[in-house]
Parts: structure tokens; sequence; C-alpha cells
């Protein structure tokens, strides 16, 4: 729980933040549902309308809410209830991409709540990678309609505005879904004569589409990187060991299709663990936004997060995403410092500083760092 005090100093900053911000209408704006939420929940009200950037505003300034989200789908009567009564047009398609669920080695460290430099690093490769190598080319969905955002916290959300996506149902973005996280792949499609004694191997070549090719310049790529990158695919070490001495001759035969030289003993595990690391980690919130909610509400980019005081910033397309800096260009809420008294805090990087770690500590810190500890529940109010 967040103090009382902690809260409202908090909110009287957020009310601040809205008055002086720049128009944050969504696209379509009048056809959407808003939600806000508290310090407790992420969304307590929801079934609101805006028509304008003056209204809504209005509302930011008086509010403070510390959560602020937008569904996903378009609707004739936003504001309608039940759901059936808001005349449901469609909706973008959204991945939401956490750290949390990447099961990092840091985490059992700090923690599930709590995020790192390291965390922050894999959720934006992992985001990359599903732009880069799956919406763009298996799905030829172009980079101006994809738009990424900062969640604010521990990842991303990417938001692909596509009219041929628009309309679809929860059937079909499960099929999407699942697609990227490999679920339900028959390797006897790529290898059609596995198993078959006498018969040389036959398999995709990095040049083919989709997951064929996927698999073939995956595993080409460990080959490259090195014993380790085979045995984090599930390969046993001696294998490893021997295929990566043979290297040359193993690439050369997958260039062509021919996997002869890839024979490894357990063959179950090391493709299901080739799979594993080509496909997109984060299948639990995947699967949790895309597939199952249409009705789904996602955080209003360039609105402010209640778990951080960072911003969850829009950053454009892939190369915006390569230069963001969540814990340097997220950072809004600055100020003259406050004393806080802190619990028990890992590390914080901020704005190029170090603070922490903190062990029941009376501290003066900067506001930014401040506030991110309080709303972390870590720190309060002096
Ligand atoms: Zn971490």
């Amino acid at each position: 729980m967040i103090s009382q005090s902690s809260a409202t100093f908090v909110r009287s900053l957020i009310s601040k933040y809205y008055a002086d911000a720049k128009d944050l209408s969504p696209k379509e704006m009048a056809r959407r549902e808003f939600g806000f939420g508290d310090f407790e929940r992420k969304i307590s009200f929801r079934h609101f309308t805006f028509s304008t950037w003056p209204r809504l505003r209005e509302y930011l300034v008086a509010n403070a809410p510390p959560f602020i989200s937008i569904s996903t789908a378009y609707y004739d009567r936003p504001d309608g209830r039940p759901m059936e009564a808001k005349g449901w047009r469609g909706a973008e398609l959204i991945f939401d991409l956490d750290a949390s669920d990447l099961k990092l080695k840091c985490a059992s460290e700090h923690g599930r709540s709590w995020v790192c430099n390291d965390c922050l690093s894999a959720v934006k490769a992992e985001t990359t990678k599903l732009v880069e190598e799956f919406l763009i080319p298996d799905f030829g969905f172009s980079e101006g309609s994809i738009s990424i955002n900062f969640s604010g916290n521990r990842g991303y959300h990417v938001h692909v505005n596509d009219p041929e996506t628009f309309k679809m149902g929860s059937a079909e973005r499960t099929a999407i879904a699942d697609y990227i996280k490999a679920t339900g792949i028959d390797l006897r499609f790529f290898f059609p004569n596995m198993g078959v004694r006498g018969k040389r191997l036959d398999g995709p070549k990095p040049t083919d589409s989709g997951w064929g090719g996927k698999l073939a310049r995956g595993v080409i790529g460990a080959l490259n990187s090195g014993e380790d990158a085979l045995v984090a695919m599930g390969m046993e070490p001696k294998t490893a060991r021997l295929l990566y001495r043979k290297r040359a001759d193993v690439i050369i035969g997958i260039t062509t299709g021919n996997w002869d030289k890839v024979n490894v003993p357990k063959k179950a595990e090391f493709w299901a663990g080739a799979l594993a690391a080509i496909s997109v980690k984060n299948s639990d919130s995947i699967d949790r936004n895309v597939s199952t909610d249409i009705h789904h509400l996602i955080r209003l980019p360039d609105t402010i997060h209640g778990d951080t005081g960072l911003l969850a910033k829009n950053v454009g397309g892939l190369g915006g995403l390569e230069r963001f800096e969540p814990m340097r260009d997220a950072v809004v809420l600055k100020g003259d410092p406050i004393t806080v008294e802190i619990a028990k805090s890992p590390v914080l990087e901020i704005l190029g500083e170090r603070f922490g770690p903190y062990d029941k500590s009376v501290q003066e810190l900067p506001l930014h760092a401040a506030i991110y500890l309080m709303l972390k529940r870590v720190a309060d109010m002096r």
C-alpha cells in the first residue's frame, strides 16, 4: 500500500504534468472506451468516453489518475454497458511484452516486481525480434502500421493498426499468437523423412519463408555463436562440442537443405529447445492480450505509469525502439530533491545515476528517484 501522504504528493505532480501536457488524444478518440486506475488497481473505473482533448485534459487535471487506459477496440458507443451494447467495430492487434514473463536469472535476485537494466534490455530484444522477425516478414505488416510504446514499467506494447486484422475475432488472433509462440508446429512438415532409415535428412534452407527458414537460420546462428548457444537450445554438451567442431561442414549442408550432419541423439529435446529459442518468449502476456480479449484496455501512450512515475512513451518504430533508453528517456517527473524513508530496495539506476541498495535508510533523493521508489512501494515520504 502507498501511504496517504505519498499518494497525495504524487497525484499533485501528475495533475500538474497533464495541465502542461501536449495533446494526448489517441486515434479515433471518440470511438474509444477509457478506463482509469488508482494506486491499488490499474483499472478501477471504465466505460468513459471523451470527444476532445480539452475535455480529457480537464478530467486528468481534476482527478490525476495514476493509470490511464484506452480500448484497443473502436465502438459505436464506447460508454455503453454492458459490453454488448457498445457496438464493437474492430480492434487493433496488440502485443504486450513484459520482462517478468522472461524468467530471467536477475529476477530471482531482485524479485518479479522490480526491474533492472538486464530486464529492460532483454524485453527490448524480444520486442525487436517480434517486429523484425515475425510481424514484418511473416505477416507482411508495413513498418508504418506498427507503433511501439514503452509500457512505463517492465516492457513494451506493440500496436498493429492494419485494416486486414482490425475485424479479426479471438480465434484468428489466437492463430497469430500460436504462430509467434511456435505452438503446434509439426517438425515432420519441415523434415519429411525424419526418422526414416537409410535416407538423407532433408530439411529447410535458410532462405525458406516462415518457420522453416527461421529454424535453419536459428541453428546456423547458434553454430556460429558457439557450443553454449547450442546447449541453450537443448543440445547435450557432448553433441554440441562435436557439432561445433565440424560447423563449417554442417552449415554448408543446412544451406543446401541437407541436415544429415545435424545428427543429435536427443532429438525431441533439441527441437523443442530450438523452437523455444527462436520464438518470442513472452507467451503468457501474448496469450492474455492478443487472443482472449478483444475488449482489452491498454495504457494510453504518453501517459504516466502509476507504479513507476515513468512515461508510457511512444517510441515510434524499430529505429526509435533501438535508440530508446527507458530509465533515461521516460523520466518526466523532475524537481527539487525530497527526503524519503526507504524500507528495503535493490539498486536503482535512473538518469545515469545509481541509488542503493538500501536497507532501512533515510535519504534525500532527486525527485524522480524518490517517486520511483515510492511508487514501487519500497519508500515513503518522510
Ligand atoms: Zn532484472
